[in-house]
């Protein structure tokens, strides 16, 4: 390891599950050594995502303890481990997903490092990342929206939801949005939803009926879980999409397959990496994220970057609703 790499490093790690108490910042804990594969990124700005609060929680079962929270960042390759590389070398700034960001430094699969163009800061590309691929996975793969389209997607000003409002316009898709606030309605409005519904004072089935010409929306993206699932279902077109692929609000509850012959629909729960298994899904995706950042000046909303040891608050907000588009970490 090269000598300018220190011993020790910052990061949050959590020993048990729970409430965001159970998020330690520590100060002495080891720099990891990359392994074969691997490289080692200082890292500048680390991405907050809902997956976090279910390690935190226990809903997800973190794979030992203690454990470094935390899936995405952007940052400087300082060293890298032997074997296959992708060609990323010391020097690169890259954005990258894996386990073990909530730290100044992460080893990470280079496979899922990619090499961040000029054009785009590191602020942006640890902003846009995961959300962004994760919409970009949703309406190609999971349901592949055209042009035309009406979509409907819950928590429309979230993390996610804006980067699906933003995409979607770009391909030519009417997107109906769903949010708890008039703040968060106008923002969503701003990323490209065409019609947005207050959902604390609005019938959302009634409203989706009324644009939609009463056929509803041809695919329903819904991260929001338990509390929206039976709404989704009822908003969805015959022969549409119900997309689950989140628990903001707790997990779906088992789900009586008959339930979908009322109207031939489509469920799926896809998670991001399984689309995102080969170099080359990553590689072709990450790059036309980019593309559509650079070429469409899509709007990177951060809600605020908070200092890595104020995680704690940071988790608060975002399960306390009070956050719209990305939360970011500064190490
Ligand atoms: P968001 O920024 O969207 O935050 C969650 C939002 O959900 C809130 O702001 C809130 O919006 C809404 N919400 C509704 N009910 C609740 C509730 N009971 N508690 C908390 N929030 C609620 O988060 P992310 O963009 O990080 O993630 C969105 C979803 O996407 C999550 O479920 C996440 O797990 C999922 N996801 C899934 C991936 C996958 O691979 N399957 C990858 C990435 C994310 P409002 O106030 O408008 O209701």
């Amino acid at each position: 390891m090269a000598s300018s790499i220190p011993k020790t490093m910052a990061g949050v790690l959590i020993e048990k599950t729970g409430g965001t108490e159970v998020l330690q910042y520590k100060t002495d804990l080891p720099v990891p050594e990359p392994k074969e594969g691997e490289v080692l990124v200082k890292n500048e700005f680390i991405g907050i995502n809902y997956i976090d609060t279910y390690f935190r929680t226990g809903l997800y079962p973190a794979p030992h303890f203690p454990y470094i929270l935390g899936r995405e960042g952007s940052g400087t390759i300082v060293s890298a481990g032997s074997g296959n590389t992708y060609n990323l070398s010391t020097g690169d700034r890259v954005a990258w997903m894996a386990q073990g960001a909530y730290a100044e430094y992460t080893a990470v699969p280079a496979l899922y490092a990619h090499k961040i163009p000029d054009a785009i800061s590191s602020h942006d590309a640890a902003a846009a990342l995961l959300q962004g691929l994760t919409a970009l996975t949703l309406i190609r793969e999971a349901h592949h929206v055209n042009k035309g389209d009406w979509v409907l997607v819950h928590a429309a000003a979230g993390g996610v939801g804006l980067w699906l409002c933003q995409l979607l316009k770009a391909v030519g898709a009417r997107t109906i949005g769903t949010a708890s606030t008039d703040e968060k309605v106008e923002l969503a409005k701003k990323n490209g939803a065409e019609v947005m519904i207050n959902y604390s004072h609005e019938d959302v089935a009634a409203r989706v009926k009324e644009v939609t010409g009463g056929a509803g929306a041809i695919a329903v993206f819904d991260g929001v879980g338990k509390s929206t699932f039976d709404l989704s279902l009822d908003c969805v077109a015959r022969k549409g999409s119900l997309v689950s692929f989140g628990n903001a609000s707790g997990a779906v509850p088992p789900v009586t397959i008959a339930r979908l012959s009322a109207k031939n629909t489509k469920l799926l729960r896809p998670t991001l990496f399984n689309y995102m298994v080969t170099r080359e899904e990553f590689e072709t995706y990450t790059g036309e994220l980019f593309e559509f950042m650079t070429r469409d000046k899509m709007d990177v909303r951060v809600h605020e970057v908070y200092p890595l040891k104020e995680v704690a608050r940071a988790h608060q907000d975002l399960e306390g609703r009070k956050t719209t588009g990305k939360l970011l970490l500064k190490p």
